[in-house]
Order: structure tokens, then sequence, then C-alpha cells
């Protein structure tokens, strides 16, 4: 049996989980123990520290392997890796283009070092999925010197992406040629997957682009950033502060980055929050059209992460857009609670839609059983 630490560590969050395996299970499993730990603002190592000692000290049973979910894992990342120095190395070096996540994550690796040195910890890179997107896919129309200096198309999201590649099969029982996973959280986009393998994603050199989010802007026009550079003399702290905190949800509703208040408010019909949720709406119903259109048809549409599984209304008002393709929800189980995965479009639709509860440290753990076996 082997005991998996898993962590996921946010900027002002961190979940730790411990997954036992004897083999490596296609079906999800329980953890055997589970806790989270919310900060009102990012933590000290201090505080980091004294939670995990003491997370660690509870545990009842050894710890054989260590994993951590990371961020961005840029080209160079096309699958987990065991960590030594040049990885450690090679995350603090990406934390330039992922500014929320990847220091976070290696603080962790690091004060986990310290604390088990001889156990073995495992990058899983939330970029790793998306390593089969096609160039085309994958490159910016920029002078190909930017191309070549390493600025592309990562995509994020591939830890949740793959384990609904996997599940959405199993709940079918059928193979599935062109899905669409729609992982709608905190963070979100939107991947199109091919027999397996991610073609196409909207978020792209950084977690900025693609899908309005919670505080995110998702994609704008980059000349609207010269315009704030050059004529109004912006600077670029002032603009990624503004791009990553204060955009979104709460940028254009004023009072909430939270999906659950937004939906409320707008029911009362407050003005900008039914602006924004009309705005993500309409990102995310745009976007969508863009993936299918990338796979050539779409047999298979999942919702996953808090929204995405959360929330009737977003799931009817996204399907109602793809009426013309046959794509029918059953709306009795729509918006019937939904504990487990499960079947949500009716009969008749000529496209399967599904909602799936995305697992990332039990996808996080057996990618760390295969790596370490
Ligand atoms: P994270 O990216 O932080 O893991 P989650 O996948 O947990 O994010 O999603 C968090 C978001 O899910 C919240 O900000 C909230 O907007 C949304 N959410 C959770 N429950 C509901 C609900 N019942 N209805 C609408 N949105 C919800």
């Amino acid at each position: 049996m082997k005991h998996i630490f898993v962590l996921n560590s946010g900027s002002s969050s961190l979940k730790c989980s411990v997954y036992a395996f004897d083999h490596l299970p296609n079906k999800k499993h329980q953890p055997v123990w589970e806790k989270h730990f919310d900060w009102k603002k990012p933590p000290s190592q201090t505080t980091l520290k004294q939670s995990l000692i003491k997370t660690l000290k509870s545990l009842k049973f050894p710890i054989d392997v260590i994993g951590h979910r990371i961020v961005h894992g840029g080209a160079q990342y096309r699958e987990s890796v065991v960590i030594d120095g040049p990885v450690k190395r090679k995350i603090k070096q990406l934390a330039e283009l992922a500014p929320l996540h990847n220091l976070a994550d290696l603080q962790g690796i690091e004060l986990l070092e310290k604390l088990l040195p001889d156990v073995p910890q495992v990058a899983v890179f939330d970029t790793a999925f998306h390593h089969t997107l096609p160039d085309k896919a994958a490159f910016y129309a920029v002078p190909y010197g930017w191309t070549i200096s390493g600025i592309r198309r990562f995509g994020f999201h591939g830890i949740s992406f793959q384990y609904c590649s996997r599940r959405a099969p199993q709940i079918l029982q059928q193979d599935i040629h062109k899905l669409v996973v729609c992982h709608l959280g905190s963070g979100a986009s939107l991947c199109a997957i091919e027999q397996g393998r991610s073609i196409d994603t909207t978020m792209g050199f950084t977690p900025l682009e693609g899908l309005m989010m919670d505080t995110r802007s998702g994609s704008i026009d980059p000349g609207i950033l010269l315009y704030l550079l050059q004529k109004k003399k912006r600077k670029g702290d002032f603009l990624s502060r503004e791009l990553y905190h204060k955009s979104g949800l709460l940028g254009v509703s004023g009072f909430s980055s939270d999906m659950r208040d937004i939906e409320k408010k707008a029911a009362l019909n407050h003005r900008r929050a039914r602006l924004a949720l009309d705005m993500y709406l309409h990102q995310l119903i745009r976007q969508l059209g863009s993936m299918i259109a990338s796979l050539g048809g779409i047999d298979t549409l999942v919702f996953t992460a808090g929204i995405g599984e959360n929330s009737s209304l977003i799931r009817e008002k996204t399907c109602q857009a793809f009426q013309h393709l046959g794509l029918m929800l059953d709306p009795a189980k729509n918006v019937k609670p939904h504990p487990e995965d499960g079947i949500i479009s009716s009969a008749h639709s000529k496209v399967n839609v599904l909602l799936i509860h995305t697992q990332e440290a039990f996808e996080i753990a057996r990618e760390c059983y295969s790596q370490t076996t």
C-alpha cells in the first residue's frame, strides 16, 4: 500500500489530502484523509510551516510520496516529474508567468523537503495535458521571434481536464471522440479534447486569457494595454493588479466575485449583477462555440468545478445557446442536486451533457503513483 500526500497550494489556501493505493486505480477513490486551510491573505512561511507540521504529526500512517499541483510547467514539462534541484529552479523561473501560484507551490515543496527529507516529491503540472496542442492553436500571430523565445499558448486546468476526459467515458460507457470540458471555478477555462488529447483551450500564455473569471478579466484587446501604458502612463504593476484581482465578475458587478452572489442579485434585477451575468454567459457561449468549431463538432459536453457543478442557471443558459446542434438538457436532471457525477442531457439530445465533480487531488495522486512505481 502506498500512502500519497497531495498538496494543492493557492495564494491564500492549502488543500492537503492523503490517498492510499495498492495499484493504479481507474475509478475515483476517496482520500483516506483530507484537510483544507483558508487564510484571509497569503500566509507567511511560518504560518504555513506550523500548519504543515501539525498536519503531518496528526497523520496515522507513514507517507511514501508527496505530490504537488504546479500551475505552470512551461514548454519543458509534458508530464509529471520527480522533483530535484533543476526542477525546483525551473518552477521558480516559471513563477514570472504564473504570479498567483508557482511561488506558493515552491514554498510548499521546500518546507516538505525539510520536514520529510527522505520522501520523494512529484510535480504534477496544470499545463502538461496541453502538450498535444498543435502549433496552429498554440502559437500567437506575433513576430516569429516572440514564439521562438517561448511566447505561446500553454493552457491550464490540465489536471482537471485529464480527470474529466478519463471519467466521462466511464459514465457514458462508450468512447468519446469530440469532447469539450468547461472548467468553471474561480479561474475558468474550456478545453477541446479529441480522442483524449487536448487540441485547443481558452487560457493561453498565462491563466489570464480566455473566459471572464471571478476577478480576472479573461481576453481583452491588447490595444487597451498599449493605450493605458502609452497614453495614460499606467504602470505594469497597476495593470497586473487590475486585470488579475479587480476585473471579471468583481470588476463588472462592483460587489462580489462569487457567482452565488451575482445570481442572487441579478434575480432581484440589480443592474450590474445582471450585466456581469450576461457578460459571463456571452463570453462562455462564444468561446464554447469556438472550441466546438476547433473540434469540427461535439459529442459530449462536460461541466465541472464550482460554478459548472453547482449553477444550474449557467448550465441551462449555456446549453440553450447550442440547441441548433441538437443539444438538449433534461430540465429536471439539470436542477436537481448532484452529489454524484451524472448525465444531465435529455434522452433525445444529440450531444451528451455531463456533470462531473472534478477530482484534481485524486488525479495528482494517480500521477504520483505512476511516477514512483
Ligand atoms: P477554485 O478555483 O478556487 O478551486 P472552485 O472550483 O471551488 O474554485 O469554484 C469556486 C466558485 O464556484 C465560487 O467562486 C462560486 O462563484 C462558485 N460556486 C460555488 N457554488 C455555487 C453555486 N451553488 N452556484 C453558483 N456558483 C457557485
